[in-house]
């Protein structure tokens, strides 16, 4: 037994001219949910419950997509999806639809443990909401005006966002990578706000759990669903790993990318890094997403192929880090 592991991300595709500002903001949101979780593992809490503690904080803090700052559908609505799952039994919980509940993630929990089914979606995963009687706001708590203004973006590009690409023009940049110049319909892009989030987390018992939240894409379709409440897709947990993926949910569903860095850990007997780095090399379009993982021997990896993702991890020996790119 390798002692606790956790990692969280904030989301694939980040913009390579992100102000230096935003950047700080992003890392010091991720330290400070890094550091919830670190001191959960510490008093001993369950995997399951660190995932959701942490994605709960997530959720509630608006810099990134998923809860408050969820981005918004093409009718300028928030529907937002959630999944989570126990290694250990591999129970799993999943939401999509969901329009007034605050922490999406504790819905899917709840789906997980008090329902007899793994997936409530819509209509029932809100009247499941009322009947378990957890926090319930307005449609409008979740919508930023800054979502607003990049959902006006996206329509006047015509365009659906995964990592919120939007022109520079205008904007004060800082680049980190300043010679990738990336377009959209002719214009140069910059992908100036945050994503979905998502944790991992093996506790000290060697137990994986893994939370995946988001509201999706800017300007996607009423009813779309992506692969953060997918089980097997965007998220995954059994005796060996667990994983969290972010990034362009249609290729990540296509490549159901986080089954696939259990499969082949449990039937290729790889290691953690070794099979992340494998399915992302075979199984992932380029340039599409992301994700983190965590093993049972309490180690830590991540990997993506868009240009950056907002990520952190920590290990029981003391190891914490913070990265976008
Ligand atoms: N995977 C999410 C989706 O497609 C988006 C993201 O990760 O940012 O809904």
């Amino acid at each position: 037994m390798g002692g606790w592991a956790i990692a969280v991300h904030g989301g694939a595709g980040v913009d390579p001219n992100l102000p230096l500002e935003r950047q700080e903001q992003a890392k010091h949101l991720l330290t400070r949910c890094l550091n919830i979780g670190i001191s959960a593992l510490r008093s001993s809490l369950p995997a399951i419950d660190v995932v959701e503690l942490v994605v709960r904080e997530l959720e509630t803090d608006p810099y990134f997509n998923s809860g408050r700052g969820s981005a918004l559908t093409e009718k300028g609505t928030v529907e937002m999806e959630a999944s989570i799952m126990d290694g250990a039994g591999r129970r799993c919980g999943a939401v999509s639809g969901v329009t007034t509940v605050k922490n999406p993630i504790s819905l899917a929990r709840l789906v997980m443990s008090k329902s007899p089914h793994s997936y409530l979606a819509f209509a029932g995963a809100e009247e499941f909401a009322r009947q378990q009687g957890v926090e319930t706001v307005d449609n409008e708590y979740f919508i930023t005006e800054e979502n607003v203004g990049m959902l006006k973006l996206a329509k006047e590009a015509n365009t659906i966002l995964f990592d919120y690409r939007i022109p520079t023009i205008g904007l004060d940049t800082c680049s980190a990578a300043a010679e990738t110049s990336l377009q959209m319909n002719g214009l140069p892009i910059s992908v100036y706000a945050p994503e979905t989030v998502g944790c991992v987390v093996v506790d000290g018992e060697g137990r994986c759990a893994a939370a995946t939240s988001t509201g999706g894409l800017m300007n996607k379709k009423s009813g779309r669903i992506g692969d953060s409440p997918l089980i097997g897709a965007g998220t995954y947990a059994c005796e060996v790993c667990g994983v969290s993926c972010t990034g362009e949910g249609e290729a990540i569903i296509r490549g159901t990318l986080a089954r696939e860095v259990a499969a082949v850990m449990e039937y290729k007997g790889l290691g953690l890094q070794e099979a992340v780095d494998f399915v992302i090399r075979e199984r992932l379009d380029e340039g599409k997403a992301g994700l983190i993982a965590v093993s049972n021997k309490g180690e830590v990896a991540c990997g993506f192929n868009s240009v950056g993702m907002f990520r952190g991890c920590a290990t029981e020996d003391g190891f914490m880090e913070v990265n976008i790119w």
